[in-house]
């Protein structure tokens, strides 16, 4: 059938099986390109299909030449209706390795439930043995234990919040008033995008004996600058990051040595869902790609790999990787800041790139790229 895009709101709900796969290509033909990275050998990432964990399992793959074990949370198609984008990425990620002898095996299903954990371990001990290093990916609005249902929220803490934001329908500059998080909705964040499930996953994959003796283990974070911390950094889903952090330090006093990364603001199905950062990305992709230090996902996650593996890891105060060192440089973002400043509807189109960030959106669901013919009947 002919796909089209279909946009409602922060999300598509339509993907392109030929563009999805284009651009998987393009990231591993990246990573390639980089050169090897002598790094990990058999690696399990949880959040594989889309985003930073994607990026993650192109360069363990293509840059290491590692095995992995991806788990994602993905719909086949069924009748008129399309697949997911991570999953038709997934069934590429796994054609390309396939055709490189490396091995790609992926679960789908809730990584949050012991089920898909006990599956994961199942298959690590079958056909891996053990695995050196596990990413946690995960960027999910909701997680299930037992019979209760915690929501993440994207919500300020303490005070209402007033600044601009950026409506994607319309393309106009609006005022938003961020109302603050009640307690009950930020540790209903934290259970969710804190580090309790991390945990779980390690301890589970320690106590089954399926980590090497060095093995390591990555979750990811976001810090980024002030305009954006009532509604990031301070805001609920802040607190969750704080508490992946700390479990980081948990994780790690308890045997496994673990990190958490902090990565640049990108357009993902995730971050798009956050109000005012979309704004913010606008600008930050304009400047950044004006300095010629832009990055997207998956040369962040090789210069991460390469990072990772290297004798310098250059943590932070907190003990933190930082892979936002050029979007916190400080001339990006004393430019950042003069265009929020200066920025309304008429000149959005000349101070920001919001031509970039409508591509990287579309791009998410395989729609936009060049080379694909999207009149062209495909198979879903
Ligand atoms: P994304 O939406 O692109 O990807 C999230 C992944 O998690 C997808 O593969 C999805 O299928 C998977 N997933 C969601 N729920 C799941 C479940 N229950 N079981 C299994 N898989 C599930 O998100 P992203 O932006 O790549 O975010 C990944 C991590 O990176 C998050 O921790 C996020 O906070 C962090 N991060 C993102 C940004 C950004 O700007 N996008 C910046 C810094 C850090």
């Amino acid at each position: 059938m002919v796909v089209q895009p279909k946009v409602r709101g922060f999300i598509c709900t339509t993907a392109h099986p030929a563009g999805c796969e284009e651009l998987v290509r393009r990231q591993i033909e990246y990573v390639k390109s980089k050169g090897r990275i002598d790094g990990a050998k058999k690696v399990l990432v949880i959040g594989a299909s889309m985003g930073y964990g994607l990026a993650s399992r192109v360069s363990a793959a293509f840059g290491c030449g590692a095995a992995t074990l991806g788990v994602i949370f993905d719909k086949p198609a069924s009748g008129s209706k399309t697949a997911t984008a991570g999953w038709y990425n997934t069934k590429a990620f796994e054609k390309f390795a396939g055709q490189e002898g490396l091995y790609a095996k992926t679960i789908n299903g809730d990584a949050y439930s012991d089920e898909i954990k006990a599956e994961a371990i199942d298959t690590i001990k079958q056909d891996l043995g053990k695995v050196d290093l596990v990413v946690y990916s995960l960027a999910a609005p909701r997680r299930t234990v037992g019979d209760t249902v915690y929501k993440s929220v994207l919500k300020t803490t303490g005070e209402p919040y007033t600044n601009k934001t950026i409506d994607l329908r319309t393309n106009e500059i609006t005022e938003i008033t961020l109302e603050p998080a009640t307690d009950e909705e930020i540790d209903a964040t934290v259970k969710v995008m804190g580090g309790e499930d991390w945990e779980m996953w390690i301890n589970a994959l320690k106590n089954a004996d399926v980590l090497t003796e060095n093995a390591l283990t990555i979750a990811y974070s976001y810090i980024g600058p002030e305009i954006t911390h009532p509604m990031y950094f301070n805001g609920s889903i802040g607190r969750a990051k704080a508490h992946l952090l700390a479990t980081s330090h948990k994780i790690t006093e308890n045997g496994v040595k673990a990190y958490v990364s902090v990565n640049k603001a990108l357009v993902t199905q995730s971050s798009s869902a956050i109000p005012i950062v979309p704004l913010y990305i606008t600008i930050l992709y304009k400047v950044m790609k004006e300095k010629g230090v832009h990055e997207g996902c998956i040369e962040q996650m090789q210069r991460l790999f390469a990072r990772i593996y290297s004798s310098d890891l250059n943590l932070d105060q907190d003990g933190q990787i930082r892979m936002d060192d050029l979007e916190m440089r400080e001339d990006v973002q004393a430019e950042v800041t003069k265009i929020w400043n200066e920025l309304t509807t008429e000149n959005l189109k000349q101070l920001a790139d919001l031509d970039g960030y409508q591509k990287d959106f579309m791009e998410i669901f395989g729609f936009g790229v060049d080379g694909v013919d999207y009149s062209a009947d495909v198979s879903v």
